[in-house]
């Protein structure tokens, strides 16, 4: 379970460990908070008063932190993971779902064919596709595809890069998704 951090601009900044997220709160980092307490931590117990002190941890934070980023020139890292999740473990070819390690990654151009490893040149394929394939394009090998690649936006990338978003989380990121985007539905 991760905590989501934002900008102060409201911006998806990382995935944060629990007690990652702990440290923006002590360090006073926190600004606002959307969604639900995930956690409760508990801390010393005050002399005086003779009450312990709790934390709570929020499902998404806004932190005060200038982000420096600009979500439309966003290219996010290009992983496995991430691409067999844009494709919804889907291979491209045979429109077969496969788990994640019957999967390859897979080049529509070639690398042979100076084809380059990036988001609109790689598509999820299964291993027996792929090999059939080759060093060979859609049209040399008359395998067309069956769905188009795209880049992600930001906030694919926060849903992509995390296999166990929670539900608040997943509202607040899907609200900023582009209705093309093959993540609805
Ligand atoms: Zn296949």
């Amino acid at each position: 379970m991760k905590v989501l951090k934002l900008s102060a601009q409201g911006l998806p900044q990382s995935w944060l460990t629990l007690e990652e997220a702990v440290l923006h709160y002590a360090a006073d980092a926190v600004r606002w908070e959307v969604g639900e307490q995930v956690a409760v931590f508990r801390g010393g117990i005050n002399a005086r008063t003779g009450l312990q002190s709790t934390l709570s941890i929020s499902s998404i934070i806004g932190t005060k932190g200038v982000p420096g980023i600009n979500p439309f020139e966003i290219k996010p890292a290009l992983s496995n993971g991430k691409l067999f999740a844009r494709d919804r473990n889907v291979c491209a070819y045979c429109g077969q779902h496969f788990a994640d390690d019957h999967l390859t990654r897979e080049h529509i151009t070639p690398l042979a064919q100076r084809g380059a490893d990036h988001w609109m040149n790689v598509v999820t394929a299964c291993r027996a596709c792929n090999h059939r394939k080759a060093n060979r394009t859609p049209e040399q090998a008359r395998m067309p595809l069956l769905y188009t690649p795209y880049v992600p936006t930001l906030w694919e990338d926060f849903i992509l890069r995390n296999r166990r978003i929670l539900a608040d989380q997943m509202e607040f990121l899907m609200a900023h998704l582009p209705k093309t985007s093959r993540l609805n539905g």
